[in-house]
């Protein structure tokens, strides 16, 4: 019998994509650079306990020591997927692979990988006769096991080859739960480029949900039961999502040494591994304002400059940040204050994602990329099947704030919003994502910014030129602005 697959790295994200393809009655081969790794997973399978989620699928998982072993086990054209570290091992492992595949034969990255290595691999690899899928795989290991957001994207001609599998072995969606969160994306790096905002837009999310339950905090003097049942009913809202649910259930979690609230007692520097800030970097790169979530990932940045934190706290001083108005209205206009913000950080991103398909002559279907997040990863939500119907109603729309539902939803939103931002300000409650979020709101509506003066400067300075508004665009002029005083 010949396998339907081959992985190779079997950390926990490879371990669970081959329990997910697994049970959904594939034959997979897998093989580990640490033969041991995978001979104590393959083993593991035959003794685990009856209730796990992949009983009686250990007889569709067979390891292997060798890779030409491996190899020769899969039927053809042959797929084998890459679960290693991203970067210089993704390399190594297809060149190690090369000498024993064959023309037709599939490589499919499931990776972090850089959307500019896919776009190389994606060239490299078709000269060599080798096709090559470099895919976003979203989800956490928990996605991974049991339906993850999967965003394909490299050589198309692979596509149909692949398509059952990585479809199957995916997030469903929809009233009957069969619509796969697993679509064509792309040419080239397209997959892992939209896999780079998804995770942006993760940034994004947490940021404003953290600024949320801050202003609530701090400005209110909520507890964690209050704050518990104000993210129960958001839960029940329009902001119905997966990260407002775990936010909800965080409120809820004592810690077993202390007896307080677990929330508490985590100390205030976040981490990260940098997926936000390769968006923000190539947001600059493209010249787009992704200005909530650069704003998100410098709020990490802040995060963890703690010892300075506590120092500067000793120094600087600031306003009251006791809220004196109605609570109940203004966890309202806090909730509100979120849903708009959370949707100028998409609004920026598809911005973006269309700015670098431009650039690098995608195709994307950016109502499919809404579905393909709409399950299986970390930001799904309700809201994405709004976005998705947006996108179908207009597929070039230029920003999601110009289609009418989103219009009319920050419409409504807008006072509540307003009110939130000039609050916090007012109090001095750090909202960084918050007021980026309005800051381009306010800027992308303004017919005349005050760049007029920015090219003044710049050619009273550096004779940088400028262009008039009542000449055709890219007619240039220079003033000798020292002599014309
Ligand atoms: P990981 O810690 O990123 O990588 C460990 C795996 O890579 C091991 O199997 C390791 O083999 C292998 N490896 C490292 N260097 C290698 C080399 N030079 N040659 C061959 N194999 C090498 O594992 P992970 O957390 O499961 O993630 C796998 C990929 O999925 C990464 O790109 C990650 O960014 C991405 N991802 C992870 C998550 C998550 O929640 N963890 C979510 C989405 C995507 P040995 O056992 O021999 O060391």
């Amino acid at each position: 019998m010949q396998n339907d697959i081959g992985l190779i790295g079997l950390a926990v994200m490879g371990q669970n994509l081959v329990l997910n393809m697994a049970n959904h009655g594939y034959n997979v081969a897998v093989f580990n650079r640490t033969t041991s790794v995978m001979d104590e997973f393959v083993g593991g399978l035959k003794s685990e306990p009856e209730d796990k989620v992949w009983k009686g699928t250990a007889d569709r998982i067979k390891g292997y020591a060798e890779l030409k072993d491996f190899v020769a086990s899969l039927k053809r054209p042959r797929r084998v997927m890459i679960m290693v570290k991203a970067g210089k091992p993704v390399d190594m492992v297809i060149e190690e692979l090369k000498p024993f595949l064959e023309p037709g034969d599939i490589i499919i990255d499931g990776g972090n990988s850089d959307f500019r290595d896919t776009n190389r691999r994606s060239k490299d690899l078709p000269a060599a006769g080798l096709l090559f899928i470099g895919t976003g795989v979203s989800g956490g290991e928990e996605g991974a096991l049991k339906g993850p957001s999967i965003m394909p994207g490299g050589n198309k001609a692979a596509w149909p080859a692949v398509k059952d599998i990585l479809q199957s072995i995916s997030a469903k969606v929809g009233p009957k739960e069969d619509i796969p969160c697993c679509e064509w994306v792309g040419e080239d790096g397209a997959g892992h480029y939209v896999k780079m905002v998804h995770n942006g837009i993760e940034y994004g999310d947490m940021q404003l949900i953290c600024e949320a339950y801050f202003i609530l905090k701090h400005a209110l003097g909520l507890t964690n039961e209050e704050l518990y049942q104000v993210f129960k009913e958001w839960n029940e809202s329009e902001l119905a999502s997966y990260l407002i649910e775990i936010t909800r259930d965080i409120f809820t979690v004592k810690d077993k040494a202390t007896g307080k609230y677990l929330v508490d007692e985590i100390l205030d520097t976040a981490q990260q591994k940098g997926t936000g800030k390769w968006m923000s970097q190539h947001a600059l790169d493209l010249g787009v304002p992704t200005t909530l979530i650069t704003e998100a990932v410098y709020a990490r940045c802040l995060s963890a400059q703690k010892d300075a934190r506590v120092r500067a706290s000793k120094v600087l001083s600031g306003p009251e940040s006791k809220f004196s108005g109605d609570k109940k209205q203004f966890i309202d206009d806090v909730k509100w204050a979120l849903y708009a913000s959370k949707l100028v950080s998409y609004a920026q991103g598809y911005v973006q994602l269309n700015a670098a398909a431009e650039e690098f002559k995608w195709n994307l279907n950016n109502g499919d990329i809404a579905l393909l997040w709409r399950g299986g990863c970390i930001i799904r939500s309700a809201f994405l099947g709004d976005i998705k119907t947006a996108f179908d109603k207009n597929p070039k729309l230029e920003n999601l704030l110009l289609d009418e539902f989103f219009k009319k939803a920050i419409d409504k939103a807008q006072p509540a919003w307003r009110r939130v931002v000039a609050a916090a300000v007012t109090h001095g409650i750090p909202v960084p994502a918050f007021t980026a979020a309005l800051s381009y709101y306010d800027g992308y509506r303004c017919d005349r910014l005050p760049a007029n003066l920015l090219q003044a400067q710049r050619d009273y300075f550096g004779a940088h030129t400028y262009e008039r508004i009542d000449k055709p665009r890219g007619e240039m002029f220079h003033t000798d602005w020292i002599h014309e005083r």
